[in-house]
C-alpha cells in the first residue's frame, strides 16, 4: 500500500489541522493526477469571512469575540458545516474543517459543498443569555453568506439544538418569513429531523460494522474505547452497546473510567446527566484520561477533538480498528505509524459522515416540509453509509492506498469532476 511520505514536521506543523488536511489532498491530489488549475482550485477556500462580534455581557459590560465563517467549496451544492464555540478556535482550523466537510459530503455522495463556522469563546463560562446574544449578533454579521440555498450552519463542538433554533430565529426574522432549511440539528418541533442528534453516532455504529464484517471479525467480544462523551461519544457508545459491542472504556477531559467486563452505557449516560461528569461512576474503576486510548482494545474512537493520535501515542495504541468520530483526530505522521502497525483506519471524512447525511435528510424535509419517520430516516442514513463504507475500501485496493487516502481521492475525484463540468466563470 502507498503511505503518505513526508518531510519532518515541527510539533506545531504536525499537529496544524489545516497543514494536514493541505498534505493528504496535495497527496491525494497527485495520485489523481489531478489538472493543475483544478488542483489549485480545491486547495483553498473559496471565501472566509472574520467577524468582531459585540456583546453585551450579563454584568453590563461589553465583550467583543472573533467569529469565522469559511466556505470551501460549493461546487456539488450549498456549503454546509458546523459552528463549534471554544477558546482554541483558529482561522486555520475553520479551513480545515471546512475542506473536510466538502469531501465528507463528496464521500457519502450528498449535494453540498463544505464550510464550517467558529466562534473563539468559553461557552462553560458563559450564561445561556449571553451565549444566545452572541449567536445571535454572529449570525446577523454572516447573514449576507448564509441560506438555505448559500451556506446552511449545523451544530458541531459545544453548540447544539437550542443554537441552531437561535441562529434559524435571527435569520427568519432579518428574512421577513420563518426559514426552517436555513440550518440544520434544530429542535424536531422546528423542523428538525427525526434521528438527527443520534445520527453522527449511528453511522459510526455502522461503519464499525463493516468493519467488523470486512475484516472477518465479530461483535461479540469486540471491545471498544472512546474518547469524548458528547454528542457523538455518547451517541456512539449508546448504539454500539445496543448492538452488543462491549464498550470498556470511557475518556473526558476531566478523566476516564474503564471496566473490562464491559461498561452499563446508559447507567454512565444517567449518571452523567446527574453528576454533570463521568467521574464518581460507581460500575466502572477511574483511568488515566490519555493512557487508557493506549489500552488494548479492537475498536478505538476517538470522538473528542484534534490531534489526539500524534507521533509521540501512535506507536503505543493497541487497537485494531481506529474509527474516527472527530475530525481530524489523527496527524499525517500518526498515520504512517498506524500503517505499519496495521492497524484498519476508518478516516474522518467516511466514519463521522452519519450526521450531514441526516442534516441532509434534514434539508430535504424542511424545504419539502414533509417529515419522516425516524425508522426511514434511520434506514436511509444506514444504507449511505455502509454503501460508501465498500466504496472507499473498494477504491483504495483497486488504487493500492490506505482508507483515508482513498476517501480523499474519491472526493476529489467527484468535486473535481463536477468543477470541470460547471466550468470556471470568468
Ligand atoms: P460535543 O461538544 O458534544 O462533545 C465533545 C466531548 O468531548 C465533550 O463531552 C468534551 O468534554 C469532550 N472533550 C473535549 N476535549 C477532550 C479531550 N481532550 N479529551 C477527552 N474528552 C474531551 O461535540 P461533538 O458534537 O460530540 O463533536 C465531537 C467531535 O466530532 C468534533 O471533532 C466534531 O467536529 C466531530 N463531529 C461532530 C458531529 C456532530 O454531528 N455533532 C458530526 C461530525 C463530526
Amino acid at each position: 500500500m502507498a503511505t503518505l511520505t513526508t518531510p519532518a514536521l515541527t510539533l506545531e506543523q504536525e499537529t496544524n489541522p489545516w497543514e494536514a488536511q493541505a498534505s493528504r489532498f496535495d497527496f491525494a491530489a497527485k495520485k489523481l493526477n489531478l489538472d493543475q488549475g483544478i488542483w489549485k482550485l480545491l486547495r483553498y477556500p473559496t471565501r472566509e469571512i472574520i467577524v468582531h462580534i459585540p456583546v453585551q455581557m450579563d454584568d453590563g459590560s461589553i465583550e467583543v469575540f472573533t467569529g469565522y465563517r469559511v466556505q470551501h467549496s460549493i461546487a456539488r451544492g450549498p456549503a454546509k458545516g458546523g459552528i463549534r464555540y471554544a477558546p482554541d478556535v483558529s482561522l486555520d482550523e475553520v479551513r480545515a474543517l471546512a475542506s473536510w466537510m466538502t469531501w465528507k459530503c463528496a464521500v457519502v455522495n450528498i449535494p453540498f459543498g463544505g464550510a464550517k463556522g467558529g466562534v473563539i469563546c468559553d461557552p462553560k463560562k458563559m450564561s445561556q443569555g449571553e451565549l444566545e446574544r452572541m449567536t445571535r449578533r454572529y449570525t446577523a454579521s454572516i447573514i449576507d453568506f448564509i441560506g438555505p440555498e448559500k451556506d446552511v450552519p449545523a451544530p458541531d463542538m459545544n453548540t447544539n439544538e437550542q443554537t441552531m433554533a437561535w441562529i434559524m430565529d435571527t435569520y427568519s426574522m432579518h428574512m421577513g418569513q420563518t426559514s426552517t432549511a436555513v440550518v440544520t440539528g434544530k429542535p424536531v418541533n422546528m423542523g428538525g429531523s427525526r434521528g438527527r442528534r443520534e445520527a453522527t453516532g449511528r453511522g459510526i455504529s455502522v461503519v464499525c460494522d463493516e468493519a467488523l464484517k470486512h475484516l472477518g471479525m465479530s461483535i461479540e467480544g469486540c471491545r471498544v474505547i472512546l474518547q469524548g462523551f458528547g454528542n457523538v461519544g455518547s451517541n456512539a457508545a449508546n448504539i454500539l452497546y445496543r448492538k452488543g459491542y462491549t464498550i470498556i472504556g470511557i475518556t473526558e477531559y476531566d478523566g476516564a473510567v474503564y471496566n473490562a467486563d464491559g461498561i452499563d452505557i446508559p447507567a454512565l449516560i444517567e449518571h452523567r446527566a446527574r453528576a454533570g461528569t463521568i467521574n464518581g461512576f460507581a460500575k466502572a474503576v477511574p483511568a488515566d484520561k490519555d493512557e487508557i486510548l493506549t489500552r488494548e482494545c479492537e475498536i478505538l474512537i476517538p470522538a473528542a477533538t484534534e490531534n489526539v493520535i500524534t507521533s509521540r501515542n501512535a506507536a503505543d495504541l493497541r487497537c485494531r480498528i481506529l474509527c474516527e468520530g472527530a475530525n481530524g483526530p489523527t496527524t499525517v505522521l500518526a498515520d504512517e505509524i498506524l500503517a505499519e502497525k496495521g492497524v484498519f483506519v476508518i478516516p474522518d471524512i467516511l466514519a463521522n459522515a452519519g450526521g450531514v447525511t441526516t442534516s441532509y435528510f434534514e434539508w430535504v424535509q424542511d424545504r419539502m416540509g414533509y417529515f419522516w419517520t425516524e425508522s426511514e430516516v434511520n434506514q436511509r442514513l444506514d444504507t449511505i453509509m455502509s454503501e460508501s463504507f465498500k466504496d472507499v475500501v473498494s477504491y483504495g485496493t483497486a488504487h493500492q492506498v490506505n482508507n483515508r487516502i482513498a476517501a480523499y481521492m474519491l472526493a476529489i475525484d467527484r468535486v473535481a469532476f463536477t468543477t470541470k463540468q460547471r466550468g470556471v466563470y470568468a
